[in-house]
């Protein structure tokens, strides 16, 4: 039987080394090692991005809460002055009706018609019961009053708190933003000259799988076992056909993307030779 080709590097002792010596892999001017240090500037920019975010995101729920605070002590406050408002109505409602007991009482001690006695006696007790009643509603603003300013102090203690979080946020943003701005932009550069190396079709494949994977658009192949020609995608763990090593390994100029997770695929070697 005559075995040609791929069969025959395959069944070789030494494969692999085989086809890195003829694949040229570790150049790092190829495709693929472009492609690898994009992923790497691109992994870079992502990270710096994220913390950058993070921060930014962190302070932006400090000030939402601590404007949430500051709009219930506003309600809290509001609802104080109304009960207030109508505890004061009601105790001038009371003065009213005391003023009217009063002077029944004056009428009842001078009354010397005990008809007319009886009738001032009934008014005078009806009017006692309404000023208890608003007497009650006047204690009842009160409580409701003093409840308020309880949770006022309990409120304000929280937002004096948040202040002090967010303050806290907006100073470690400011740092992030030092320490990470200047770099970030570097990195900005560094990447923009990395994608202008990739070819436009490959770089829209990348952009994806970056968008996708949050920034790991890129995952070694690797060998399960290469006497058997069994390889798997390292990221998603997904078996793939031996074509796809085949492909990578004889040209390191065409990208080869994951049947299944779909990022492009690289071989160890030429991570190492970039890196
Ligand atoms: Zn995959």
């Amino acid at each position: 039987m005559v075995v040609v080709g791929e069969l025959a590097l395959w069944n070789s002792p030494f494969p692999l080394v085989a086809w890195r010596r003829s694949a040229n892999l570790t150049n790092p001017m190829t495709l693929i090692a472009d492609l690898v240090r994009l992923h790497q500037v691109d992994s870079q920019v992502r990270a710096l991005r994220s913390r950058l975010d993070s921060s930014e995101h962190y302070v932006a729920l400090q000030e939402k809460q601590r404007l949430l605070l500051a709009a219930r002590i506003d309600e809290i406050k509001s609802q104080i002055r109304q009960h207030q408002a109508t505890g004061v109505n009601h105790e001038a409602e009371s003065g009213s009706v005391k003023a009217r007991i009063d002077s029944l009482r004056n009428q009842l001690n001078n009354s010397t018609n005990p008809k007319q006695y009886a009738a001032v006696l009934n008014e005078l007790k009806l009017l006692q019961t309404q000023r208890d009643e608003i007497d009650e509603l006047t204690i009842d603003q009160i409580q409701k009053t003093d409840d308020l300013q309880v949770k006022l102090v309990e409120v304000e203690r929280l937002y004096s708190e948040r202040i002090k979080v967010s303050d806290a946020g907006k100073v470690e943003l400011n740092t992030c933003r030092g320490e990470v701005g200047a770099r970030l932009g570097e990195l900005d550069r560094e990447r923009t000259v990395a994608a202008s190396k990739i070819p436009q079709r490959d770089l829209d494949t990348f952009n994806r799988a970056a968008d996708l994977y949050d920034g790991e658009a890129m995952a070694e192949l690797v060998a399960v076992d290469a006497r058997r020609r069994e390889y798997s995608c390292a990221a998603c763990n997904m078996e793939l056909p031996v074509e796809k090593f085949a492909s990578l390994s004889s040209n390191p100029n065409i990208s080869v993307t994951c049947t299944s997770c779909h990022r492009i695929l690289f071989l160890s070697q030429v991570s190492s030779a970039v890196g």
